[in-house]
């Protein structure tokens, strides 16, 4: 059959200006990474084609033998690399695995506790607009004005007052250590399932660079495209045998059909690769470079929020130099370093305008960008933003373009998918 150069130019077109995107930017978004092609390949392969309802050995369809095969390596690498005793691979995306943990663990109406969304918690952990907010009854946390980070003793104080059924830590833009074992006395005193959404940081847990949730919590989520670096998807872990028979129905036939097979495949494929002590070394650049680019940007005058980060990301506050998140953003990826405007806690602004940007570290680093690499990032981010800081527009097309030339530079001398 015909390639899909020749079948589908327009797409094929799309695709190679996509690559070109890819190769020539500096990728700074938190949750985005740059895949093998070992994963790639396993995505890209026959498996789509197959139907497979059901989990390994009890399936609803013939001719499940080598899917089988991919699903059982996958499951069995997830435990692995998290010491856990149970993996559910099936989610399609990370709002279905949490979804899951609803489904199986709460009734519409039921209170629970998570991270607001506007100190850093993620839409799936009671965002009113998101059916977390909708169909359950969710209480928010958040994080001090002071120093911007989770105070745990109104943690304890609004879980006492609301005896949520669930709590959640973890979220998408928070850069700071969480404490998993308070997180579990809280949960234990008021008789709380303990759930930690690691999606952001798992890359790190596999890595040996961050703590563990896995032995603190009731079920860990996590998805398996940021810093973990593998297919877009979402995985289920837990210790508990009687929860996980809950989350595997809850996830088929609760709320899937027909699981991804060649992504379930190239989970398989990543989960392996994280297994390497190689993954070790990523981990640990991923985090030096996170201190590095927020050390940086503070030496040319911004704030980080909280201070600085101990993963992955980091919250530049915009307002020392007067700018919004949605215009510097956009004269960065102009400048050809992408990353996305984000609120900041207590931010005075609309989501839509924001007073900062996330920057993170993993699509970099996995590139091979060390320390240097990352100082020059956030002098160039400086430049950008210190030039739109002097202009009515908020554009500064010569300073854009010189640093997008040197972008080009560096981004050429660390290739991707040659
Ligand atoms: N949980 C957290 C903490 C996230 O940051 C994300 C990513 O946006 C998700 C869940 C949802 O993942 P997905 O975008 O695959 O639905």
């Amino acid at each position: 059959s015909a390639s899909m150069a020749e079948a589908d130019p327009e797409i094929a077109a799309a695709i190679a200006g996509e690559l070109g995107r890819q190769r020539h930017e500096v990728e700074l978004i938190a949750s985005e990474n740059i895949v093998s092609r070992a994963v790639m390949e396993a995505q890209g392969s026959v498996m789509t084609n197959k139907y497979a309802e059901g989990y390994p050995g009890h399936r609803y369809y013939g001719g499940c033998e080598f899917v089988d095969v991919a699903e059982n390596l996958a499951i069995e690498r997830a435990k692995k690399l998290f010491g856990a005793g149970f993996a559910n691979v099936q989610p399609n995306s990370g709002s279905q695995m949490n979804q899951a943990v609803f489904l199986a663990l709460l009734q519409p109406g039921d209170t629970f506790m998570g991270l607001d969304l506007a100190a850093g918690g993620h839409l799936t952990h009671g965002s009113a607009v998101n059916m977390s907010g909708k169909w359950f009854k969710p209480v928010h946390y958040g994080v001090r004005r002071e120093d911007g980070i989770i105070d745990m003793d109104e943690v304890a104080k609004i879980a006492e007052a609301n005896k949520p059924k669930l709590i959640i830590a973890g979220g998408s833009a928070y850069s700071r250590a969480w404490d998993f074992k308070r997180f579990r006395e809280i949960a234990d005193h008021v008789g709380a399932y303990f759930m930690v959404d690691m999606a952001h940081f798992a890359g790190l847990v596999a890595g040996g660079v961050h703590a563990s949730p896995v032995p603190h919590a009731h079920v860990v989520t996590t998805t398996t495209h940021k810093s973990l670096r593998g297919p877009r998807g979402g995985l289920i872990l837990t210790n508990d045998e009687a929860l996980a028979k809950k989350f595997n129905s809850a996830i088929f036939p609760g709320l899937q059909g027909g699981p991804l097979m060649h992504v379930i495949a190239a989970k398989a494929v990543a989960f392996k690769e994280a297994l390497q002590p190689d993954f070790k070394v990523y981990a640990k650049n991923v985090v030096e470079n996170a201190k590095a680019l927020a050390e940086t940007l503070r030496g040319h005058g911004f704030d980080i929020v909280s201070g600085g980060t101990d993963n992955h990301l980091m919250l530049v506050d915009l307002r020392p130099k007067a700018l919004k998140g949605n215009v510097s953003e956009k004269a960065l990826v102009r400048a050809g370093i992408t990353c996305n405007k984000n609120g900041i806690p207590y931010d005075p602004e609309k989501p839509f305008v924001t007073s900062g940007i996330r920057l993170g570290t993993p699509a970099a680093t996995t590139r091979g960008f060390g320390v240097a690499e990352f100082q020059q990032v956030g002098g160039m981010i400086a430049e950008v933003l210190n030039a739109i800081a002097q202009s009515e527009e908020g554009t500064a097309p010569l300073v854009e373009a010189a640093v997008k030339a040197r972008v080009k530079e560096l981004t050429d001398r660390f290739p991707i998918y040659q």
